[in-house]
This record gives C-alpha cells, sequence and structure tokens, in this order.
C-alpha cells in the first residue's frame, strides 16, 4: 500500500480531476438527510455526513436494471448492454466499502459472475473516507469500521490534511495530477494513529459487545424471542431497502402496450415481505413474521458467515434508524445480553 498526504484544501481539485472523466457520485445533503447522488460542483460535498440513507450500493446493484429485452414478432432475445458511465464513488465510508465487498462475493468473485454487476463495478472507482461513528454505528463489532481493500483511493482525515491509502494506478494517477501529494512523516503518522483512536473511542458504548454471535443464533433458533421480534414486524421492507448488504431481488417480465416486445428486469426484493417464500400452490415457507425476521437476521449474522467466512451485516446502523418496529441487530445482540446476565444469576 502507498501513502501521500495531501492538504485538505486540494481536496476540490481531486473532485474537478474525477469530474473530467467520470460521473462523480457523494454524499449531498437532502433536507434533514444525506444521501449519494451525481454532483456538478465539488463545493456540494458533505464529506462530514454521519451515513446516507441509502447505501452506495445502488450503484453496482441498482434497485431495478433491465437484463434483457424480447420480441415476439421476431421470435428473438437481446441481451441488454446498459450503458454503464465511468464513475467514482467519492466519500463512502470503512463500512460501505466493506458491503461492497461483500456484493463482489456474491456477484463478481463466485463460480458465476453476474455480468450485469460486474460491468458496474469495472466501471466504479471509491473513494473511501474515514468518519465519526453515530449513536447506531458499530461497525467495528464485525471488523467493518476500516477497508483494507475494495477502494482506490482512501482518505483519512488527520487534521487540515489527509492521509491518502492509494490502491489503483488509475487513481493514483489522477491524485498526481491534480493535487501536491507528499510522503508521509513521522508526525502524520502520529495524527493518523490519533484520528483513529478518538474513532475507536467514539462508538456507543451501550451496544453490547458479544462473542460468538453466529453461534449464539444457534442455540437459540427456538426461542420465544423471536416469535416476540417477528410479531412486531410491519412488513414495510424498509430494513432491506437501506441495507448495504442486503442482495434479494426479483425477475419480472414487462410488457409493451403491444403485447409482442418487453423486457426483463430485475429488482431488489425483500426477506421480509410476506410473499418473498410463497411459491406455487400458494405454500409460503416463512408465513409468518417470526420466520422472515429470523430469517433475515441469521443470513446477516450467521449463514454469510458459513459461506463466506464474514457476516453479512456491517454494523452500518441504516436499519436501526429505518425499522419503525425496533427490529434490527443490535436488539439481538441485547437478546443475547440479558441471557448471558440470566445463566449468570
Ligand atoms: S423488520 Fe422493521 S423495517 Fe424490516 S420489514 Fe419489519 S418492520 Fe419493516
Ligand atoms: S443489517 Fe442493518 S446494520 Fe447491518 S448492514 Fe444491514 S442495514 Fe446495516
Amino acid at each position: 500500500m502507498l501513502y501521500r498526504v495531501i492538504d485538505a484544501a486540494e481536496l476540490p481539485l481531486l473532485v474537478a480531476a474525477f469530474m473530467e472523466s467520470y460521473e462523480v457520485v457523494a454524499p449531498v445533503r437532502t433536507g434533514k438527510c444525506y444521501n449519494f447522488a451525481r454532483i456538478e460542483d465539488a463545493g456540494d460535498i458533505e464529506l462530514g455526513y454521519d451515513t446516507t440513507v441509502i447505501a452506495p450500493k445502488k450503484y453496482v446493484l441498482p434497485s431495478a436494471e433491465t437484463l434483457l429485452e424480447f420480441d415476439a414478432k421476431e421470435n428473438g432475445v437481446t441481451d441488454y448492454i446498459a450503458e454503464i458511465a465511468p464513475r467514482v464513488i467519492f466519500g463512502a465510508h470503512a463500512c460501505d466499502i466493506n458491503a461492497i465487498n461483500r456484493l463482489d462475493l456474491v456477484f463478481k468473485d463466485g463460480p458465476y459472475p453476474d455480468p450485469y454487476y460486474t460491468a458496474r463495478r469495472k466501471a466504479t472507482l471509491i473513494v473511501g473516507i474515514s468518519c465519526t461513528p453515530s449513536k447506531n454505528c458499530f461497525c467495528h463489532l464485525w471488523d467493518s469500521d476500516e477497508a483494507r481493500f475494495g477502494y482506490d483511493l482512501f482518505l483519512q482525515d488527520i487534521g487540515g490534511r489527509y492521509l491518502v491509502s492509494i490502491s489503483s494506478v488509475e487513481a493514483a494517477n489522477i491524485l498526481e495530477a491534480s493535487c501536491d501529494p507528499r510522503v508521509a512523516t513521522d508526525e502524520d503518522r502520529i495524527s493518523f494513529r490519533h484520528a483513529t483512536r478518538r474513532r475507536q473511542e467514539a462508538f456507543n458504548p451501550d451496544i453490547p459487545h458479544i462473542q460468538e454471535v453466529a453461534m449464539l443464533m444457534d442455540a437459540f433458533h427456538k426461542d420465544p424471542f423471536w416469535e416476540e421480534l417477528g410479531g412486531r414486524c410491519l412488513s414495510c421492507t424498509a430494513c432491506s431497502a437501506v441495507c448495504p448488504t442486503c442482495y434479494c431481488f426479483d425477475i419480472r417480465d414487462v410488457l409493451d402496450p403491444d403485447g409482442k416486445t418487453g423486457r426483463r428486469e430485475r429488482v431488489w426484493d425483500s426477506c421480509t415481505a410476506p410473499q418473498f417464500a410463497e411459491v406455487a400452490g400458494g405454500h409460503n415457507f416463512r408465513a409468518n413474521g417470526r420466520g422472515r425476521v429470523r430469517h433475515r437476521m441469521y443470513h446477516k449474522l450467521n449463514g454469510f458467515l458459513a459461506n463466506y467466512n464474514h457476516m453479512l451485516c456491517v454494523g452500518c446502523g441504516r436499519c436501526v434508524t429505518a425499522c419503525k418496529a425496533r427490529i434490527n441487530p443490535i436488539e439481538v445482540l441485547r437478546f443475547f445480553e440479558q441471557k448471558g446476565a440470566e445463566d449468570g444469576e
């Protein structure tokens, strides 16, 4: 890994240089919230944001995309090749970079790479930015508070300047051409250490740190806790809409008004929707809230780990904010904490 330091005042030059060749999407303020959106001016970027409502996942796995087009008149099917513009996701937090790394495992690095996802991913540069945890953040519990790979540049704010971790030649060339990067000094490294420690100390201490979560998920699989948690679920699917790692999708064929031509689309789906596990004949494998919520938490905190060696939850805290029924991984951790306290009695 190569490290350089730039002054904070140089950042708009870096953004402007990216904008010459790429579409740049970055966190901007939308009302009381933040969201990633295409920017026209570096001054629109809000790098001090806490969390965006929707994760930058939408740029590699859009909420709806066309996969193919069909034409009954010609009896033909054509691959739909979306025009994928070279893009920079500027200002992604470590948890969201780690979330995209999880999606890569599923869509890009497996035995059957998804061509749509892979094309978007290859056309995307990622510039990360250090952050200060908000009260709902718990990325440190899943080792997602630092991004060790999956970005092109990562900017660590060390007070009036940034320590820049460089991991791609493409981004290094743009950094070199637009700014005046210098070699990091011992003072820079010490400032980096202090900034890292401040971030680590800023996590909400009320969120329980539980060991062996995956094992506990198995141990309490039949506990009435899931009935209580699932009974509260409104099936609004907000949790998966905001989650940076939820990747379930549905496929639907959309006919044009002539009834002859149309397209096949992939759209985000959610395992907390009642019809998600319904099959032909009307049987539903997860017909109640208990089954659906428990399944979602299991995939996040147990099942994905078994297959990919990583938690699927990256602790971004978005579902903690989005779920009005207070159903989220922190509630699961609190349940395990309570069970541990009861065992100790
Ligand atoms: S868990 Fe919460 S956010 Fe998710 S579907 Fe149920 S009520 Fe909605
Ligand atoms: S489950 Fe919740 S906290 Fe975990 S990654 Fe998804 S939205 Fe973030």
